[in-house]
This record gives structure tokens, C-alpha cells and sequence, in this order.
């Protein structure tokens, strides 16, 4: 068993079973905490990995949204930026746009992913949550796969009522119980880390964008994963050493961002298309050799074709209601 599987069993024996949400987040800081997880080496691969494409055109939105809305000074705040790829691709899309940004806010846990961060995005301030971010500009915040890492609760419908699903111990194995097969989620974390954000967004002015896989609920099901080395493994096996994930339900987060204007929710697919990543791609592949064109092809349509990423992966928008309605979802 992990070291971390040896604290959680000794916590279970001396105070009982112990929810999904403690469950899941004990596991995610742990995992975080060491390694860089992302690309072919690692356990998975996210949009700003894939290509560069994708942090350009969020650099793009955000030169548009700010000019629009005539502001004239933005920090730019990223939650969980991995390895600071995204933030960099975006920050060089800024420049050449001649938008200026007043200061770089990264959220991270991690010390391994400050670390990189740091090389990716000099001068960038860290925060261990929303409350110490900036007050005095308006905000622009980004959050690529960031809500599916943060804990999920599960109820079960066990003997005719909804009730906790919890983590427990079986012998030495850990175990869901009780057992039942119809399962739904909540995330009182994530809808608490979007009403501090519409908050933040309601006083200062700025926007939020959040892409990740999920849903529009609410809907039944088990939607908690762990992945390693590419593969789906057990959420309860090896505690700490996979990426525990769960689907991000867009319908409670839009409905924790009060007093902002929430966006239709796009596919990422359609989103991408949207702010122009067609024409991205051919200028690009433009001048490249043949392996180059087709690097730069496959990596746009694995970021836009259904069944790729393009319609897991949904993108919503919350912006102050006297902003301007940030490109890329239609009219
Ligand atoms: N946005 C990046 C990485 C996504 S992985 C990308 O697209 O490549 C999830 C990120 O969120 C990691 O950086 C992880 O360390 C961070 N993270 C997870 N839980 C967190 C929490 N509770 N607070 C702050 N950061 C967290």
C-alpha cells in the first residue's frame, strides 16, 4: 500500500468510513504534490499540451474581451496552470496583440508545478486560493481542467433514501459503501470556488472561463476516474499515485455565479472554431515540411473533432454584467 493509503486505512480505523470529497482530495494533493503528470511520460494529456494553438487563441479572447469592454488595466489569473504552458502560449498571444497585462495570478498547490510554473511565466505571483488574488483591477481568470480536480461528494440510493457514499475498509482492501447502483454527485468546493470568483468578478470587472469534460446537470451517475499511465485504473487502488478526476457539472457552477452573465455553454469543439483555430493552423503549417503540416492537422483535430476532445470538453464563460459578451459562443 502507498504511504498515503497507510494514513487514510489508520484514519478509517480510528474515525470510520470517510467521504468521496475527503477521499478525493487527500488523493489530489498527494498526487500534485511530486510530479509533473502531463504529457506521453506521464499519466495524461490536456488541450495546451496538445498544441500551442489552444493557449494562443485564449491569449486572443482576452486581448478582444479587455478592448471591447475598454479596460484599461487586467491581471490575468490562471487556475491550476500544470506547467505553465498555457499561461505562456497566452501571454505571448498578448503581446502581439500589444495588450498589456498589469500582472500574471497563478493558483497551485503544487510546489513540483510551481517550480515549472515559474520557468513558463516569469514574474508571475502564487496563491494557494481566490481570496489572495488582486482586488484592484478587473480580472481575467482561466481554468483549463482545474474543476474536475477538485472533490466531489457521491450520494447512493441505498434501502429507499439518498445517502453519503463513503470510502471504508473491507480487510485490508479499501471499499465504497454502501453499495447501490444509482449514484449522483455534488461539489460544494467547486460551486464555493465560482461564487468567490463571480464575487471577485461583480466587484472589480473581468471574466471567467472554464473548460473542462463534463455536463450540464443534474444527472445520475458515477463519474469519478483515476487515471494512470493513460489508462483507467480503480479510484480506490494505489491512493495518491493516479489522477483522480471527476465530470464537471456546468449547471450548478453557472448556478453559483450569481450576479454575473453566464454564457451558453460551448463545446470546445465549437468554441475553438469559433475564435478562428481553422486559420490558426494554416499559418502554422505554413512553410513546414510534410511531417510539420500533418503535426499541426492532427493536433487541431484532436482539440476540435468530436470524438477527440471537441465535445466532451464544453467551455463557459461568466462575465460582470456591464462586460461585453466574450467571443467564441455565438450570437
Ligand atoms: N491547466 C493545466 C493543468 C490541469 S491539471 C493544463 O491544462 O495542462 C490540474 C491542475 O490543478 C494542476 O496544476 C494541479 O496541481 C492543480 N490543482 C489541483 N487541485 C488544486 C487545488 N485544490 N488548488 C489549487 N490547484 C490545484
Amino acid at each position: 500500500m502507498t504511504s498515503l493509503g497507510e494514513r487514510l486505512a489508520d484514519r478509517i480505523r480510528r474515525d470510520g468510513p470517510i467521504g468521496v470529497d475527503m477521499w478525493m482530495s487527500e488523493c489530489v494533493a498527494a498526487y500534485y504534490a511530486a510530479r509533473d503528470p502531463f504529457g506521453r511520460g506521464g499519466d495524461f494529456v490536456t488541450a495546451p499540451e496538445i498544441s500551442q494553438m489552444f493557449g494562443e487563441l485564449l491569449g486572443l479572447w482576452t486581448a478582444d474581451l479587455v478592448a471591447r469592454a475598454g479596460a484599461a488595466a487586467f491581471d490575468l489569473v490562471e487556475l491550476g496552470p500544470g506547467r505553465g504552458t498555457l499561461m505562456a502560449d497566452m501571454l505571448r498571444a498578448l503581446r502581439s496583440a500589444g495588450t498589456p497585462v498589469a500582472g500574471v495570478h497563478l493558483v497551485e498547490t503544487s510546489p513540483a508545478l510551481r517550480a515549472l510554473q515559474a520557468n513558463a511565466a516569469p514574474g508571475a505571483v502564487w496563491h494557494d486560493g481566490i481570496d489572495s488574488l488582486p482586488a484592484e483591477r478587473p480580472l481575467i481568470v482561466i481554468a483549463n481542467e482545474f474543476f474536475d480536480a477538485l472533490p466531489i461528494r457521491q450520494q447512493v440510493f441505498a434501502d429507499g433514501n439518498w445517502v453519503e457514499r463513503r470510502v471504508t475498509l473491507d480487510g485490508d482492501r479499501f471499499a465504497f459503501a454502501p453499495a447501490g447502483d444509482r449514484i449522483r454527485e455534488t461539489s460544494p468546493v467547486r460551486d464555493d470556488v465560482m461564487a468567490s470568483l463571480a464575487h471577485r468578478i461583480v466587484a472589480q470587472g473581468g471574466a471567467a472561463l472554464v473548460i473542462d469534460y463534463g455536463y450540464s446537470g443534474p444527472l445520475e451517475g458515477d463519474t469519478l476516474q483515476a487515471l494512470r499511465g493513460h489508462k483507467a485504473v480503480d479510484p480506490l487502488d494505489a491512493p495518491g499515485e493516479a489522477d483522480l478526476t471527476a465530470h464537471v457539472d456546468f449547471a450548478a457552477l453557472a448556478d453559483a455565479a450569481k450576479g454575473t452573465r453566464v454564457s451558453p455553454l460551448a463545446t470546445q469543439g465549437a468554441f475553438l472554431t469559433a475564435l478562428g483555430i481553422d486559420i490558426r493552423a494554416e499559418r502554422l503549417a505554413h512553410g513546414l515540411d510534410a511531417e510539420g503540416r500533418h503535426a499541426v492537422a492532427s493536433a487541431r483535430r484532436r482539440l476540435v473533432a468530436p470524438q477527440a476532445m471537441g465535445e466532451l470538453f464544453k467551455v463557459l464563460a461568466v462575465t460582470h454584467p456591464g462586460w461585453p459578451v466574450p467571443a467564441g459562443f455565438g450570437s
